[in-house]
């Protein structure tokens, strides 16, 4: 497959993180090598002979670890943004084991202008479109949960123990019953209802890269545009673009969890394989089944993949020699999304 065009259905990109301190303490070897003009990646297995050949991925674009925020959000994230504004959905994923970048790639840091995330860039990107604009009337919508252990949270309502449930109407489509929205003038308030979120979801956990490691959390952004016609109705176009935080890629039935963890489990490596599901299905075009229904996740998601949507897949990998096993499954799991 050649190197693609900004606005193709499905960008897959690979993000690694340098090596952490303590990676660099405990004298950890850089196991990638990445030719970012290629859009390739190299992995050697260290337990490999040095006659071994080395595995290679091919994506849209990778990024090492010099890569900046912005340099994300330009090249992977823009154009994507871009057709929400013009009325279409899509979806940004941030795919990889905990502790590889997920959460720093779509948040980032809110009070460092140059290491804010995917989901600040783009309220930031939002509101400059808007406000450059004069004959249309915009109303932007934010809803913001998590899907734990299969259920469905508001991570925008005070009372976010309350299980939502999905429902479906022939209109609407799939919506989850319920679910708070809340109305956005600017990036400032819509950013203070992205904090209100985040806080909400640390509560209850005794660490917040626990609860992070095991949930999805996903921001939805509504972007409905009202504009007169020459025939001087108003028309109405709605893009709806949700960021998702994906729950860790980590296999977690094999670090020996038992009883109801690995009851958990279950739920969360069931969730990932039927996002990867629904995604080969939609790129392999030959699948009469979408598999949208078996999981929340991919329900939810339904409208917002496939069809004219467009989804971005940032996989998150970490260089070290001992996370091998889970970079090499996010590598696959991401050219699979591929279909390479
Ligand atoms: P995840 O959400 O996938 O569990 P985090 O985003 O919490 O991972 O990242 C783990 C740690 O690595 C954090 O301390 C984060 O600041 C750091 N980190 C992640 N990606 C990068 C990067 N590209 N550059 C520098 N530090 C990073
Ligand atoms: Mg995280």
């Amino acid at each position: 497959m050649s190197k693609t065009k900004h606005c193709e259905a499905l960008r897959v990109v690979v993000r690694c993180r340098p090596l952490s301190k303590r990676e660099q303490t405990a004298e950890c070897e850089n196991i990638l090598e990445l030719d970012d003009k290629l859009g390739r990646i190299t992995i050697r297995n260290p337990k490999a002979p040095p006659d071994d050949p080395m595995k290679v991925f091919t994506f849209d674009s990778v990024y090492g670890w010099d890569a900046k925020q912005s340099d994300i959000y330009e090249d992977a994230v823009r154009p994507l943004v871009e057709s929400v504004l013009q009325g279409f959905n899509g979806t940004i994923f941030a795919y990889g084991q905990t502790g590889t970048g997920k959460t720093h790639t779509m948040q980032g840091v809110s009070d460092d202008p140059d290491m804010r995330g995917v989901i600040p860039n783009s309220f930031q990107h939002i509101f400059t479109q808007i406000s450059r604009t004069q004959n249309q009337k915009y109303l932007v919508r934010s809803s913001y949960l998590e899907i734990y252990q299969e259920e469905v949270r508001d991570l925008l309502c005070k009372d976010n123990n309350k299980k939502l449930d999905l429902k479906e109407n022939p209109d609407s489509g799939v919506y989850v019953k319920g679910l708070s929205s809340v109305v956005t003038k600017n990036a400032n308030e819509i950013e203070h209802v992205m904090n209100i979120g985040n806080q909400s979801r640390s509560v209850g956990f005794t660490n917040m890269n626990e609860r992070s490691s095991r949930s999805h959390a996903i921001f939805v952004v509504t972007v409905e545009c009202s504009e007169e016609g020459p025939d001087g109705q108003d028309h109405i176009r709605v893009g709806k673009l949700n960021m998702v935080d994906l729950a860790g890629s980590e296999r977690q039935s094999k670090t020996g969890a038992k009883g109801k963890r690995l009851k958990e489990a279950t739920k969360i490596n069931l969730s990932l394989s039927a996002l990867g599901n629904v995604i080969s299905a939609l790129v392999d075009g030959k699948s009469t089944h979408i598999p949208y229904r078996d999981s929340k996740l991919t329900r939810l998601l339904q409208d917002s993949l496939g069809g004219n949507a467009k989804t971005v897949m940032i996989a998150t990998v970490g260089p070290s020699h001992k996370s091998f096993d889970e970079s090499l499954a996010t590598l696959r799991y991401a050219s699979r999304a591929k279909n390479i």
